[in-house]
């Protein structure tokens, strides 16, 4: 413990990444200004927002990046990726081909990335329960494989979008501090 301890500065980058319109860019609009829009286009122009969170009475800021629709491209570029330290990987539970293509973004993640990044599984759209297309088994059973952190959302109804990021913030916070 250093006695400018309370000066520290936290600053962490956070990607969201998954196929087009699984929900990336409304889980951040939720969790970033309480918004949400049934209709909502590919953002152009917001790179990132930034959150500040209190963890253990210090400010910890993370800077979450949205891609901006590049993903229907696949053309999600490294300097998304570049110092990212913590990233959701995001499905749809009534879209059984964004939950396949989970395995292709994590292989995307790992090539972009040089340091431990925390990754938590995403299933959202939870609201969605009549034509839910992945079980809640499925899901925890491919981040158990794949050593990631699971949850199902929905950015709709508000369920589990603060927990979700905080998550993943709180657990970067603690491999550094
Ligand atoms: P992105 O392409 O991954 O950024 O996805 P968007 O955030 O643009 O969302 C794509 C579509 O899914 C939009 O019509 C949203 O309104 C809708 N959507 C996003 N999150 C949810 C959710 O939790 N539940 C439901 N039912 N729809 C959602
Ligand atoms: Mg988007």
């Amino acid at each position: 413990d250093s006695e400018d301890e309370g000066d520290q500065e936290y600053l962490f980058k956070v990607v969201i990444i998954g196929d087009s319109a699984v929900g990336k860019s409304n889980l951040l609009s939720r969790y970033a200004r309480n918004e949400f829009n049934m209709h909502s286009k590919a953002t152009i122009g917001v790179e990132f927002q930034t959150q500040s969170m209190d963890i253990d009475g210090k400010e910890v800021k993370a800077q979450i990046w949205d891609t901006a629709g590049q993903e229907r491209f696949r053309a999600v570029t490294s300097a998304y990726y570049r110092g990212a330290v913590g990233a959701l990987i995001v499905y749809d539970i009534s879209r059984r081909s964004t939950f396949e293509s989970v395995g292709r973004w994590l292989d995307e993640l790992n090539s972009h990335s040089d340091t431990t990044v925390v990754r938590m599984l995403v299933g959202n759209k939870c609201d969605l329960e009549n034509i839910r297309d992945v079980s809640v088994e499925e899901g925890k059973n491919l981040a158990e494989t794949e050593g990631l952190f699971f949850i199902e959302t929905s950015a709709l109804d508000s369920v589990n979008v603060k927990k979700a990021f905080e998550i993943v913030i709180r657990e970067i916070y603690d491999n550094v501090s």
